[in-house]
């Protein structure tokens, strides 16, 4: 519960603060674990040093007593005389100088049947001396200390004297002088120790300090003092008063320790560096979390915001730079993944467009601008184009934005440059090439293309592409440009085939000509175009002559061959810009833009020689049937100014050239010349052939 709460207060902290955090502890461990370690060492130092010095203590309290030994062996051989002689005064005085000699707290002296005299500094000691009497009382069991009446303990030497059953011995009180003598010894200002002698747990004797002077003399000692005490102890840290302090405890024998203590040490000199390193620690904290902050958080919220406008479909606000590291990286990857997802849904975007325009009901030219617009905008090129190839049913065409097709649409298909190279192209996707200097597509200056074929299975109706100047194309362009080239060779097929139904729905099926119905709307949009240009137009209506005979005579299948034989010389006859229909029956009309009667006049001619010259094999070939036609011709506006108008002047005149004797031409201004001045306007339709 605690731990999950924890869980979620941290992962709502601050970037910063979670640094910061980390940070600290790890700078508090740095700080607590060498301190750990080196209060250790201190403690074991310390306790090392203790063993040390006790043994030292040791050695020097051998010293002494190994002295007050030799000391108490010069005495007795210098003292056999006078002793031997019962000389007690001379006894006393050289007892005295001895003990003038001496340490003024020692106590010489001699004890026997002749004498118990004891002296210190030089003045004897009453035979009742507590501390006489407990000296002289250990004698016989030649102890090495004895314990004073006050608890002091002693160190005593003492030597039976030659020839005599006296002894005579030397004292030395291990007193507080005693141990401080020594503390001079094993002390230094760095190096400190305290020294006591302790009996039964009690301090009996000390030095200048027992662990930092927390132990009086006469005090009980804290447990832990005691616990060095044992025979087998060795040397302990012991906490005396709060204060630590290595402690070890050497036997001096009758019951007594000498106990020395070493303060664990240098342990407060160790907050300087701590402190330091802890200072040290928060300073660069600081500039880590500086770092942070300037290199971490503000980037990444950057990055968040870019990212953020990702989210709400803006894919136009651009990831910003930011640094080289691995967030600059990242950003880095998400501008890319921008401007891929940009692309896409451009892309997506610019075909759902163009979808659109190529099945809105409109002239092709007109969708297919529309689609070469949202191609060049949505690659953002600088032109775009679409040649389409031209068939039996149209002429080639090109249809551009942001630049111009020089040239024929075939010869450029056909050609080396980046245009005849789609047309070449067999694979589904689009073509990368930049133009050749010697091509035709570099004259406009644009030198890199991406270009698809407009394929329809295996024909194909064209190419369409985009273009730069410099710069190359990605592989969204690429895909856009080949699935629009599907899309447009789609269209184009349908395009074609609806073409194809209304191109069969307006024609004969006999001659193949444009039929009736489509004549008379052709001839309406014709006349009308004339005016608006003020150009004039010519039609010709022809008639073949006694075609009745012919089916008479040879049959009706014949008479459909013939009729068929002399439309493809009708067509051969004309120009492809003038369109010709069959009218009805063995009648056919010419109709001829930008074509005044004179030139109609010229061309009826040659379709009425065509005519007589054309002979349709008959029985497999072996005969052969040959007609004539006859031809009476209107023009616009020199004989009439409306369709229906022309089409009844035209018949009028045709009815002339039957009326005349058939094979001829008969324009309507010829009847005009005929009728006179002031009938220039009756038009007559004819009523009749015969
Ligand atoms: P004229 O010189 O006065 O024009 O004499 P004509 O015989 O050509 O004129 P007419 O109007 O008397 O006859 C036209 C004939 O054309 C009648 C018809 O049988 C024939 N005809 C009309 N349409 C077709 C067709 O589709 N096939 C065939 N074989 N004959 C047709
Ligand atoms: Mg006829
Ligand atoms: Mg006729």
């Amino acid at each position: 519960m605690r731990r999950l709460r924890f869980r979620r207060l941290w992962t709502r902290l601050n970037f910063s603060v979670k640094f910061a955090a980390i940070i600290a502890v790890a700078g508090i461990l740095m700080a607590i674990i060498p301190l750990t370690l080196a209060n250790n060492e201190n403690r074991n130092q310390a306790a090392q040093r203790a063993t040390d010095k006790a043994g030292i203590v040791v050695n020097l309290i051998g010293g002494q007593q190994r002295s007050l030994a030799s000391f108490a062996s010069g005495m007795s051989q210098e003292l056999a005389a006078p002793l031997t002689a019962r000389d007690t005064a001379t006894l006393r005085s050289t007892l005295r100088r001895y003990s003038q000699v001496n340490t003024p707290s020692d106590i010489v002296g001699a004890s026997g049947p002749l004498a118990d005299i004891a002296v210190s500094a030089g003045t004897p000691r009453p035979a009742s001396d507590a501390v006489v009497r407990a000296l002289v009382g250990s004698l016989g069991s030649a102890p090495l200390v004895v314990a004073g009446p006050d608890g002091t303990p002693w160190l005593i030497a003492s030597a039976g004297v030659t020839g005599t059953t006296e002894n005579v011995f030397i004292a030395r009180p291990i007193d507080a002088a005693f141990l401080r003598a020594l503390d001079g010894t094993i002390t230094t200002s760095a190096d400190p120790a305290g020294i006591a002698v302790v009996r039964a747990n009690r301090v009996v004797s000390a030095g200048s300090s027992v662990v930092d002077q927390q132990v009086t003399l006469g005090g009980n000692l804290d447990s832990g003092v005691v616990a060095v005490l044992g025979p087998d102890a060795g040397a302990q840290v012991v906490a005396v008063g709060g204060r630590e302090a290595g402690a070890d405890a050497q036997p001096l024998g009758a019951g007594y320790s000498i106990l020395v203590t070493t303060p664990v040490s240098a342990v407060t000199t160790f907050w300087q560096p701590t402190a330091i390193l802890l200072g040290l620690i928060v300073v660069a904290m600081f500039f880590i979390v500086l770092v942070v902050q300037t290199d971490l958080q503000r980037p990444l919220r950057r990055l968040d915001r870019a990212v953020a406008a990702l989210a709400r479909d803006e894919y136009d606000v651009p990831v910003p730079h930011i640094a080289n590291d691995e967030i600059g990286r990242l950003a880095a990857s998400f501008e890319a993944m921008r401007r891929q997802l940009r692309a896409t849904i451009n892309g997506a975007r610019a075909r759902a467009a163009i979808a659109s325009e190529l099945n809105s009901p409109q002239p092709l030219e007109t969708a297919l601008s529309e689609v070469c617009a949202q191609l060049r905008a949505s690659a953002g090129a600088d032109a775009s184009f679409i040649l389409v190839q031209g068939s039996e049913m149209a002429d080639g065409f090109a249809v551009t934005e942001g630049t111009s097709v020089e040239g024929d649409v075939a010869t450029l298909l056909g050609a080396e440059g980046p245009i005849g190279a789609a047309y070449r192209h067999l694979g589904p996707d689009a073509v990368l090439v930049g133009a050749g200097a010697g091509s035709a597509e570099a004259q406009s200056g644009l030198l890199e293309f991406c270009t698809a074929p407009l394929r329809m299975g295996r024909n194909v109706l064209g190419v369409l592409g985009i273009a730069r100047t410099a710069g190359g194309f990605t592989n969204s362009d690429a895909s856009l440009v080949a699935s629009s080239a599907e899309q447009v060779a789609l269209s184009l097929e349908r395009y074609r085939f609806i073409a194809m139904m209304q191109r069969q729905a307006s024609t004969d099926d006999l001659t193949g000509l444009y039929n009736h119905r489509f004549l008379i709307d052709y001839l309406g949009q014709q006349v009308a175009l004339a005016e608006r240009l003020n150009t004039p137009l010519a039609i010709l209506v022809i008639d073949l002559d006694h075609f009745k005979r012919v089916n008479d005579t040879y049959g009706h299948p014949v008479g459909d061959a013939v009729l068929s034989g002399f439309a493809q010389t009708l067509v051969g006859s004309i120009r492809r810009a003038d369109l010709a229909a069959r009218y009805g029956g063995e009648e056919f009309i010419v109709v001829m833009s930008n074509t005044a009667a004179v030139d109609a006049r010229r061309v009826a001619e040659k379709i009425r020689g065509a005519a007589e010259a054309m002979l349709v094999p008959i029985d497999g070939g072996r005969n052969n049937v040959s007609v004539s036609v006859s031809v009476g011709g209107a023009a616009y506006p020199e004989d009439t100014t409306t369709a229906t108008e022309l089409l009844a002047t035209a018949d009028a005149a045709l009815y002339d050239a039957k009326h005349r004797g058939r094979n001829r031409v008969c324009m309507a201004g010829d009847r005009h010349a005929m009728e006179g001045p002031s009938n220039v306007t009756v038009i007559r339709p004819r009523r009749s052939a015969q």
